[in-house]
């Protein structure tokens, strides 16, 4: 983990502990300076699959910060009696950095989601961001991924996102980031979000600490991916009690 942040391990995975604000602005300078960075936002999910596949745990441990994204990561770090600031949102961090791209005027390559998304995507910015200079918007169903990498190489982009879904998009990240310096960020379906495809949970639901759930109602197929956090609150559990 790179300053200014401490950190807190939960499973051995380090996550900073910090607020929203601080980490996107700490996020920004570095965009401005032009230093390389790659971020990892990670929920229960991606914690307990790091314990599962090392070379995936090896990945995002190269990262420069770790963002706890997901209420599960909080309340493990309370209960573990190493609380965190605040819960990072991994698409609060992907839209505030969007809107501060439009004002600064930032080269962002965009890379993820369905073709119908990346159309959606990129008329949704046309008219709501057009200071955003859009150096590539690409589908995440690509067969070459070297050519995807030649083209972020040759545009150079401030801020990469990447969209395609944990663990490939931190692979990709680790693999590629050499190639331009600036922010590398996976943003898992924030794409889809964004662009109205899925809905996020209403703000109640998200201030309750529900949006897990609002998220199961809505799309029941994610019941076997989400029956991972009674696993994750239980290893907590028998860690607090060692
Ligand atoms: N996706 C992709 N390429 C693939 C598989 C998935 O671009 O080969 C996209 C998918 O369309 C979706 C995102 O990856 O937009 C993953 O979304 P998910 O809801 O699984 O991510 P989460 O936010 O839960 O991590």
């Amino acid at each position: 983990m790179n300053d200014p942040f401490s950190s807190v391990k939960i499973m051995g995975i380090p996550f900073a502990n910090t607020t929203r604000k601080q980490f996107v602005e700490q996020l920004q300078t570095r965009v401005k300076n032009h230093q390389n960075t790659f971020v990892v936002t990670a929920n229960p999910e991606i914690v307990m699959y790091a314990r599962t596949d090392n070379s995936y745990r090896e990945t995002i441990l190269k990262a420069d910060y770790i963002s706890p994204d997901g209420i599960g990561i909080i309340k493990a770090a309370n209960s573990l009696k190493t609380p965190l600031s605040e819960r990072i949102a991994g698409y609060d961090i992907f839209t505030e950095l969007v809107e501060w791209a439009n004002k600064t005027h930032q080269k962002v390559y965009f890379l993820g989601a369905k073709s119908a998304v990346i159309s959606a995507l990129k008329s949704k910015l046309s008219t709501s961001f057009p200071n955003i200079q859009l150096v590539g918007a690409h589908d995440g169903y690509f067969k070459d991924e070297a050519v995807i990498a030649a083209d972020i190489e040759h545009q150079q982009p401030d801020i990469v996102f990447v969209a395609t879904g944990f663990p490939r998009q931190e692979k990709f990240i680790a693999q590629h980031r050499h190639l331009s310096n600036g922010l590398w960020m996976g943003v898992g379906g924030s794409f889809d979000v964004f662009v109205g495809n899925v809905k996020r949970a209403p703000k109640f639901w998200q201030t309750h600490h529900l949006e897990w759930f609002y998220r199961l109602l809505t799309d029941p197929r994610r019941l076997k991916r989400q029956m991972i956090i009674p696993q994750f609150m239980w290893e907590i559990h028998k860690l607090k009690n060692k």
